[in-house]
């Protein structure tokens, strides 16, 4: 796979030119390596199809979970309570397979689940958490309404106190899991301000309808999700936030999981063009002979390579509880980005066997169009650092 080293020293790999690998503890390697085998053994082989024949492919959620890859940075709950950077790798891993997967999990782990356990009560603890590790209840995460997902504080969806109970109505749109999840984490408008409700998918009222017709992200579910009058217990309100942090909390955990994830996407494009351009004869030499494509294979480790370190020294500063959510923006801005320019790169490498779904790139480039837009589209990560920067909010 590696070129030969002009210094005739160990080449480098060309998926991780400064050694990201090396910098890693054994168990971050160890579970990088479980979760890597999985992917090319279970995984792969079924991503394909899933993709062009718009399904998730449910059979995977009791394997991941059984490798404790749900919730995996909680401690206790039936949870692995690993740390943040083999968070990182696990969703690296899951999305060189498909970007899906990958938003299965981040849905279930970061949106879900921690809020559950950092907002929860432990009656809500120990009935949830146990069971979405176990994969045995999926979770989804309602923020997003149908009049603009980057405005969440024009938030519509109310919830309206009745005695103990509380009553919510409005809709959700763009929501990951929402067809398939038993329980959803929703975000509503209340006269204290906005809180977390989680709503169960047998409540009068509740109904989630699955969004066909997606061309990105094919190999997940993707759902509108509408209350009509849903009464729901007190005993289901996140009792410990009240206001946007709330949900913005999720989103940086998320959104960290995101800058990790499409490094692996990115990969899976590289290694596949790599591959087809030692072996495209054209003009009588390989296309890798040429510079135009050596520039462009370049680029691209270049990109990988600046996105593996952005997101190593967010895993440190994140494990230190040092990370600000810029940092996080700058990363998930950073990462998207390059991961979908290197697909619709290596997409072009490819030329026409670059449009069949015999070859990754076009997939993943697809699936890159989402995951640039969800957790905050590129536009608005900008934002965020230019807020930094000058204090000045211009959104
Ligand atoms: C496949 C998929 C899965 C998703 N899953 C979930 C989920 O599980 N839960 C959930 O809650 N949401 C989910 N989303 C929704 C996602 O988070 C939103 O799509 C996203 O936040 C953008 O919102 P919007 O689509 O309404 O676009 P809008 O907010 O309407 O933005 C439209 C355009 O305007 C730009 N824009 C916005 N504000 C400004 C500004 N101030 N200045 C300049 N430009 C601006 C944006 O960058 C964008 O280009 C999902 C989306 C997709 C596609």
């Amino acid at each position: 796979m590696a070129s030969t080293s002009a210094s005739g020293k160990q080449p480098l790999n060309p998926l991780d030119l400064f050694d990201i690998r090396a910098e890693l503890s054994d168990e971050e390697r160890m579970v990088q390596d479980s979760v890597a085998r999985f992917v090319d053994e279970k995984v792969l082989p079924l991503m394909r199809d899933a993709f062009e024949n718009h399904y998730f492919p449910q059979d995977l959620i009791p394997q991941v979970a059984e490798l404790g890859l749900l919730g995996s940075s909680i401690e206790g709950y039936d949870c692995a309570g690993l740390n943040s950077i083999c968070y990182g790798l696990i969703c690296q891993e899951l999305e060189r397979g498909d970007s899906g997967l990958r938003s299965f999990v981040s849905v279930q782990s970061s949106l879900v689940m921690f809020p559950i356990h950092a907002y929860g009560s432990e009656e809500q603890k120990n009935r949830w958490l146990p069971a979405m590790a176990r994969g045995e209840a999926i979770g989804c995460f309602g923020l997003t309404e149908p009049h603009g997902g980057s405005d969440p504080g024009n938030m519509k969806t109310r919830a309206k106190k009745d005695g103990d109970d509380w009553v919510i109505n409005g809709s959700k749109m763009w929501i990951t899991n929402g067809s398939v999840a038993d329980a959803a984490l929703v975000w509503a408008m209340t006269e204290e301000g906005l809180r977390g409700f989680i709503v169960e998918k047998d409540m009068p009222g509740f109904t989630a309808q699955e969004i066909e017709n997606k061309f990105s992200l094919r190999a997940s579910v993707t759902a509108a999700l509408f209350f009509d009058n849903v009464r729901v217990p007190a005993a289901s309100v996140l009792p410990g936030v009240v206001g946007l942090k709330g949900p913005l909390s999720c989103l940086t955990q998320a959104r960290y999981g995101i800058a990790w994830g499409v490094i692996g996407a990115a990969q899976a494009c590289l290694n596949e063009v790599l591959n087809y351009s030692r072996e495209r004869v054209l003009f009588g030499r390989p296309l890798s002979h040429n510079q135009a494509i050596q520039l462009r294979l370049a680029d691209m480790a270049r990109r990988i390579t600046t996105a593996q370190l952005l997101a190593l020294q967010l895993g440190r500063l994140k494990e230190k509880g040092r990370l600000s959510p810029t940092q996080v923006s700058v990363a998930k801005w950073n990462n998207c980005r390059a991961a979908l320019d290197i697909a619709r790169d290596a997409r072009d490498i490819l030329g026409a066997s670059g449009i069949s779904a015999e070859y990754v790139p076009v997939r993943h480039m697809l699936n890159l169009e989402s995951v640039i837009t969800y957790e905050g589209t590129e536009t608005v990560h900008q934002l965020v650092v230019g807020k930094e920067l000058t204090g000045i909010n211009a959104f």
